[in-house]
């Protein structure tokens, strides 16, 4: 792997002051330090990391290490292409239809909440949806089966962890010859994968890799080159293939630099297998806070489906919902607030959440049930 520069400082945490907020995933303190550290000075080369112009070779390391960490976190085939991408995860859910559909004129989709919702009517201006399962009827307490699938689709899109309802595939769908789609916005890089279930991965870089304005798009190398011809260049996988040896336009260097960073910090802190095992303690402490409430807080979401990243929760009495936030961050827990369109209370643990966070926020759950219960 590329070595990017001296190992990361360890940086002293702020105590006491917990970001559950589900749009944007908090920063490394030691990925904030080093990107302090190289405002002015990128490597000692004298280039201010703001102003990195793209055409440059300094830009062109940080992308080829940027990429590298990636390849190595994930591993990565080599058939597959590491796209750099603007617009976020939303500008994918029309670059998906427009270079996978290759001539078709259907595509699946398995609805298992809010973002999949997004997904679908974006794709439904260039192709007819198939809505191949949806758990809509159980208020997505739980991701939909996979029924027999039909072979004309162009692809199949599923939503792999649902950021406002808070369930998440712990087992992906078989699709077959049907290339397999995941949005992974808001569980990329959380758990291991095997990359060569899926045709397509992508992610907006705002939750778990860092700040907006960057999508990672990971594709098969059969699936790049076949766009419709009416696809603008900047959603175009061939165009952005390229951008090893030519760029199209200007991309989003400081989002790419700093995810760079977040890749070196998950490498550092032995990847993404302790990263899983870390979010899976920091859930199971959440969720049982709320098992052991006797019914104080309720969890909608059946067991067996439940997120590992975007746990949600109720409470039988409505009311408490406001009293519990300002509780909350009475005491240092910040934006637990849930999706305006299902409301409650929300936890977001990505990687950058120590498990200092989901353990004060358990104690306080318990804490606030025993007053208020
Ligand atoms: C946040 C989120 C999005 C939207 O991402 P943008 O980068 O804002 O377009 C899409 N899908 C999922 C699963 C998300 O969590």
């Amino acid at each position: 792997m590329a070595e990017g520069g001296a190992a990361l400082k360890v940086a002293r945490v702020a105590p006491g002051r917990f970001d559950f907020s589900a749009a944007a995933g908090p920063i490394p303190v030691e990925v904030i330090e080093c990107a302090r550290s190289e405002l002015h000075d990128w490597r000692r080369s004298g280039t201010p990391v703001l102003s990195l112009p793209f055409t440059g070779d300094a830009f062109r390391e940080v992308m080829t290490e940027t990429e590298a960490y990636l390849r190595a976190l994930l591993g990565i085939p080599d058939n597959y292409r590491v796209l750099f991408m603007h617009g976020g995860a939303s500008a994918q859910f029309a670059a998906v239809p427009l270079n996978l559909l290759r001539g078709g004129r259907r595509a699946c989709y398995l609805d298992s909440g809010y973002w999949s919702g997004k997904a679908m009517a974006e794709a439904r201006r260039y192709c007819s949806v198939e809505v191949a399962a949806s758990s809509a009827d159980t208020g997505y307490d739980r991701v939909p089966e996979l029924p027999s699938l039909r072979s004309d689709a162009a692809y199949c899109h599923i939503v792999a962890n649902e950021t406002v309802n808070g369930v998440q595939y712990h087992a992906f769908p078989e699709s077959g010859d049907v290339p397999l789609v995941a949005d992974m916005t808001s569980d990329f890089l959380t758990r291991p994968l095997d990359i060569t279930r899926f045709g397509v991965i992508y992610a907006g870089a705002q939750k778990n890799l860092g700040i907006a304005g960057l999508a990672m798009v990971v594709v098969r190398e059969d699936l790049v080159g076949s766009a419709d011809p009416a696809t603008p260049g900047i959603l175009d996988y061939a165009v952005q293939a390229r951008h090893a040896s030519h760029y199209y336009n200007t991309p989003p260097t400081f989002a790419i630099y700093l995810a760079g960073l977040v890749f070196k910090w998950l490498a550092e802190r032995g990847g993404i297998a302790a990263m899983e095992q870390a979010n899976r303690g920091k859930s199971e402490r959440v969720y049982a806070a709320i098992e052991r409430s006797g019914g104080f807080y309720r969890c909608p979401v059946q067991a067996a489906h439940r997120s590992q990243v975007n746990v949600c929760f109720h409470f039988a009495d409505d009311a408490l919902t406001q009293t519990f936030l300002a509780a909350a961050q009475s005491e240092g827990l910040f934006n637990l607030a849930g999706h305006p369109s299902v409301g409650g209370v929300r936890a977001s643990l990505y990687n950058a959440m120590p498990e200092a966070g989901a353990e004060t926020l358990a104690q306080f759950m318990t804490a606030f049930a025993r007053r208020n219960g």
